[in-house]
């Protein structure tokens, strides 16, 4: 294997790297994947997530197409919405402050629903995706926002399914295979050089397709990068995760873009691990119910306003706050009211969960927390909250607080009906937003904005997609995919060009 060599080496073995892998095939290129982690860890952050693609569709008739066995049932009493072309392209212009490469932002929202139809061709199957952005009401759910599918088997299927699609195309992977360097000549990029069980190699190939994450699996860069604290974030996802694309990347001239000090870090159970995620539990430690409650710190106060949107826009940006709350942590207080409305996620054993009939029954057996403030908080709490505007999950319903010096803008129902549940989170960190700049074809640029002959990249070691804010639930998957095929597809003909010259 080693004297082999290959058109287009793909380096990682996520969403974005099989998506460049299986479309370089496509185009009749020879493909190898390098993964850093082991078989049993292969797949990076796609493993652990929940499987949501986002992508533009006009409703029941579309989604039929990507879940052609919905049951009558689900037929009759959904409400799959629409999202159009200006729906998606608006969302992310104001996540991303309007900081977004405009020509980027085309190219991810245009292709989604194609090259979601796509990965569905490769044998993938999808389901729709209950309860992140949907609520049932009198017997019908509801969705809001445009995320309606994921892949059956969340992450851990979508890997599965495109590992097996490559295969069958003749994908060669390597598993223990860590990039360490990119050899580059006069004509550009010429291969990789690579550990492969702590054995250094090099591979000769014309192009090169980058799709090996962000840094947020790095302790020293996190603290570097986005600051003191975020060595002390859990890692939601992959060990492996580390910046080496991007170092590789920048040590021959790649221009670092995007949004450096920023990072999608979200509310995640204080019992979850450390340092990368639990692919068992998967993406179960995500708490994104608290806009159904209120969140205090350790000293009893709230900190933010928990129902200022849909958690599925700001849950990306509020693990950054917990983060900056003394001992990193915080604790969501609900009461019987809306318990039913839980995300199923929080019904995990694993969770930092403690109930109680009385509320000082409840802050009493939080370790840590002071015993008074909490009670004091939801008594002012609940005298704020506008009873007369009726509360409504479905929709930002207005059911706001009056003058509470941090106010809770919608959904705010009264805590005081027993039992009372109180949920442990910390900051959990997902990925970084800061990366390298591409062109729209997936071209690696320089300084100078001149593409780096045989250089692509995909997911999330672009930079410029993201900042400030996640744009929503399904977004991470559907950018790595759209860029992954672009890159795929670009280095394969970038890679026939130079072998006919
Ligand atoms: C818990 C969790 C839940 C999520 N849920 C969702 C969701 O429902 N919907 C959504 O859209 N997004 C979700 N996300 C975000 C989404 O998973 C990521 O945006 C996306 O998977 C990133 O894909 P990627 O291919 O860029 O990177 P990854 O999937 O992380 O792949 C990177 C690959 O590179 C490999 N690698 C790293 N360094 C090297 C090296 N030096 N040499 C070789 N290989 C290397 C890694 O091992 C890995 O295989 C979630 C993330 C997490 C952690």
């Amino acid at each position: 294997m080693n004297d082999k060599s290959y058109d287009v080496i793909v380096v990682g073995a996520g969403n974005a790297a099989l998506c460049a892998a299986l479309a370089a095939r496509e185009q009749g290129a020879s493909a190898l994947v390098l993964e850093r982690a082991p078989q049993a860890e292969r797949g990076g952050n796609t493993t652990y997530a929940g499987g949501g693609l986002l992508m533009v569709h006009h409703g029941l008739e579309d989604i039929r197409k990507f879940v052609p066995d919905l049951t009558q049932e689900e037929i009759a009493n959904t409400d799959f919405g629409e999202y159009t072309t200006e729906q998606y392209l608006d969302l992310i212009g104001r996540m991303t402050e309007y900081r977004i490469d405009p020509d980027l932002a085309e190219t991810l929202v245009r292709r989604s629903t194609d090259t979601v139809e796509w990965i569905r061709r490769k044998g993938i199957r999808f389901v729709p995706m209950y309860g992140i952005n949907s609520f049932k009401q009198q017997g019908r759910t509801k969705f809001f926002g445009g995320l309606v599918i994921s892949v059956s088997g969340g992450g851990q299927g979508l890997i599965a399914g495109q590992i097996k699609a490559a295969e069958k195309l003749g994908v060669a992977i390597r598993y223990n295979a860590r990039a360490t360097s990119l050899l580059h000549g006069q004509r550009g990029v010429e291969g990789i050089g690579m550990t492969v069980d702590r054995i250094e190699q090099e591979i000769r190939a014309p192009a090169v397709v980058l799709a090996c994450g962000g840094f947020e699996a790095n302790r020293e860069w996190r603290a570097r990068y986005l600051g003191p604290g975020w060595d002390l974030a859990k890692v939601r996802g992959t060990r492996y995760n580390t910046g080496d694309g991007l170092r590789m990347a920048l040590a021959i001239g790649a221009q670092p873009y995007g949004h450096w000090s920023g990072v999608q870090a979200t509310p995640w159970d204080l019992n979850a691990p450390e340092s990368a995620g639990d692919l068992v539990v998967g993406d179960g430690y995500h708490r994104r119910s608290y806009p159904l409650g209120i969140m205090l710190n350790k000293n009893g106060v709230r900190f933010l306003d928990e129902g200022a949107d849909f958690a599925n826009y700001n849950f990306g940006k509020y693990g950054r706050i917990i983060l900056e709350q003394p001992g990193h942590a915080a604790w969501q207080i609900f009461d019987s009211k809306v318990l039913h409305l839980l995300n199923k996620a929080y019904r995990i054993r694993q969770a930092a969960k403690v109930t109680a009939d009385s509320l000082e029954e409840l802050v009493g057996k939080i370790d840590g927390v002071n015993k008074q403030q909490p009670l004091k908080t939801v008594k002012e709490y609940n005298a704020a909250v506008k009873r007369d505007v009726p509360f409504d999950p479905t929709r930002k319903d207005g059911r706001g607080t009056e003058s509470l010096a941090i106010p809770k803008s919608n959904w705010a129902s009264t805590i005081d009906t027993p039992p009372f549940e109180a949920y442990g989170v910390t900051c959990g960190i997902t990925f970084t937003f800061g990366g390298l700049k591409i062109t729209p074809q997936a071209e690696v640029v320089d300084i100078e904005e001149k593409p780096i002959p045989g250089l692509y990249a995909a997911g999330e070691m672009v930079g410029g997609i993201f900042y400030f804010n996640f744009h929503g639930v399904g977004a991470g998957l559907t950018c790595g995919a759209v860029m992954g095929r672009v890159a795929g597809e670009n280095a394969a003909h970038y890679a026939a060009r130079r072998q006919s010259q």
